[in-house]
């Protein structure tokens, strides 16, 4: 798209434009506040950045708050740069960030007028600076440890969040660029740090209110953070909709959105079943153990704060806004039914034979072992002699029958997969249960766990047949036409999703 396109753009939405008074009356009046979170292909190019206008334009009147993650694939490329500069390859490592810088340059170029673009580029070279000094100091020390990783890794959030402020501003929108790094403070643990809530929350609040206040769009980068003597952390790989939770928790918006590149939270993978489809309600349960048993649209501790608040989160496509995408709330209410197979890959399955039966002393030993080899159980099941666990690395395990010679014999097969229903009250129909049962019948199906919780039952097949079993319970349980008998309780939500 040339820059006569984008022209025109311009004067069409600087024709729409309302006045900052008109917006701060109905942000006073505590009628709405809408977090809105960009994922990295929704911010990627310029394409994908006019459509942000657009879509931030459409919400015009509810407040919105704007959280971005790094543009497309840049944590990724920063990571390698880290990488290279701490092995010696200084010039690689620079050759990447130049790259990004470009990157991000080009856009400013192509999408802000002079005066803007000029601004916007002096503080991407500051930042560039920066990022180029951390790396020539990585060279030096050979030393890459987590919090280097961090420090290295917030550029990515801090370009992407400058880029847009600027180009919603520039597009008539007044948008205001808010540091996350002194606004989200966490503890010290880099790679993964957790929010100190009542700091963040005072500090997000003095930031973003007052800005809402004058009729601005605050605009800030997700996943970053800094610890309380403020030293850059991050929330964990895919952290931005953790961000976006926790802003919406600390000014207590009425919804988040998640922007990003798929319709919204699918029946399965559709890369396993092309028949996957939107589903159009969920949980904020149904939806954590969607995560947790292996699906990828929402970072699971996304849900706390939003749950704990009671904000629903909508996952919505930014290629196709008009889409319905899907509603995440604290209770879905199409009642009992199947809302989502997963398939957890890459598990193994473990059997620990007891030499004296399992009692409470021999499952302490286990689990005492387990610990100390920082081994995370997934499921577990017990009977007279035996615990059968899975795991999602066979590493540990030779040191761990080592520990428990003695005492038991430890056997695992690598290569299962994990195949998982989701779906509210899931446990209370045998009907579910037995359905499955029929549909892998000629499988050499493992452990059929009826979960941990009430809302998941799950069985373990090689991971050869992963997909094969995915595809055929997706259409037993989410038939391509409406079937006359509603079985196993599954609503009819899921044939108007598609
Ligand atoms: N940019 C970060 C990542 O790639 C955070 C995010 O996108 O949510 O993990
Ligand atoms: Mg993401």
């Amino acid at each position: 798209m040339g820059f006569c396109f984008w022209g025109d753009f311009l004067k069409e939405r600087g024709n729409k434009r309302m006045s900052g008074a008109q917006r701060q009356s109905r942000f006073e009046r505590g009628e709405e506040v809408v977090v809105m979170k960009f994922g990295g292909t929704s911010v990627e190019d310029a394409a994908a950045l006019k459509r942000l206008i657009g879509i931030v334009e459409s919400r015009w009147g509810a407040h919105p708050v704007i959280v971005v993650s790094a543009l497309a694939k840049v944590t990724d490329q920063l990571l390698e740069a880290g990488k290279a500069a701490a092995t010696g390859h200084l010039g690689a490592a620079l050759a990447l960030v130049r790259n990004i810088y470009v990157r991000h340059e080009e856009l400013a170029d192509s999408l802000l007028g002079a005066s803007a673009y000029g601004s916007l580029d002096r503080e991407l070279r500051n930042e560039f600076q920066s990022l180029e000094s951390l790396l020539l100091a990585l060279e030096t020390s050979r030393h890459f440890d987590l919090k280097a990783q961090d420090h290295l890794l917030s550029f990515g959030e801090c370009f992407s969040s400058k880029l847009v402020s600027w180009v919603l501003s520039e597009a008539g929108l007044q948008a205001a660029h808010v540091d996350a790094r002194q606004s989200i403070v966490t503890d010290a643990r880099h790679g993964q740090a957790t929010p100190v809530w009542d700091v963040t929350n005072q500090r997000l609040r003095d930031a973003v209110n007052p800005l809402l206040q004058s009729g601005s769009i605050p605009v800030m980068g997700g996943f970053i953070a800094s610890s309380q003597n403020g030293v850059p952390t991050t929330l964990g790989r895919g952290g931005s909709d953790f961000s976006a939770a926790i802003v919406g928790a600390a000014i207590g918006a009425l919804r988040i959105e998640i922007w990003t590149d798929v319709d919204g939270v699918m029946t399965t993978d559709p890369q396993l079943c092309s028949d996957a489809r939107v589903i159009r309600k969920l949980s904020f349960d149904e939806a954590a153990d969607m995560a947790y048993f292996g699906a990828k649209v929402l970072h699971p501790a996304t849900v706390a704060p939003a749950m704990r608040e009671n904000i629903p989160v909508y996952v919505l496509n930014s290629r196709r806004p008009e889409g319905h995408g899907t509603e995440i709330t604290a209770r879905a209410s199409t009642g009992n039914r199947v809302s989502a197979i997963t398939a957890k890959r890459n598990v193994v399955s473990v059997e620990i034979q007891s030499r004296n039966g399992v009692d409470a002393a021999f499952l302490n030993t286990v689990f005492g072992v387990l610990e100390q080899h920082t081994c995370a159980v997934d499921v577990m099941g017990t009977s007279v002699d035996r615990i059968s666990l899975l795991v999602a690395s066979s590493d540990a395990l030779p040191r761990i029958v080592e520990d428990l010679q003695p005492l038991a014999e430890v056997r695992w097969e690598n290569h299962k997969a994990l195949i998982c229903l989701v779906g509210e009250n899931i446990r209370r129909q045998p009907e579910v249960a037995s359905r499955v049962f029929a549909t892998v019948a000629d499988m050499d199906v493992r452990v059929l766990c009826q979960g941990a919780s009430e809302r998941t039952l799950s069985f373990l097949v090689d991971e050869s047949k992963a997909e094969e079993s995915v595809r055929r319970l997706h259409s037993a349980f989410f038939p391509k036409v409406e079937p006359a008998l509603d079985w196993g309780g599954i609503s009819s939500a899921f044939c108007q999703a598609g």
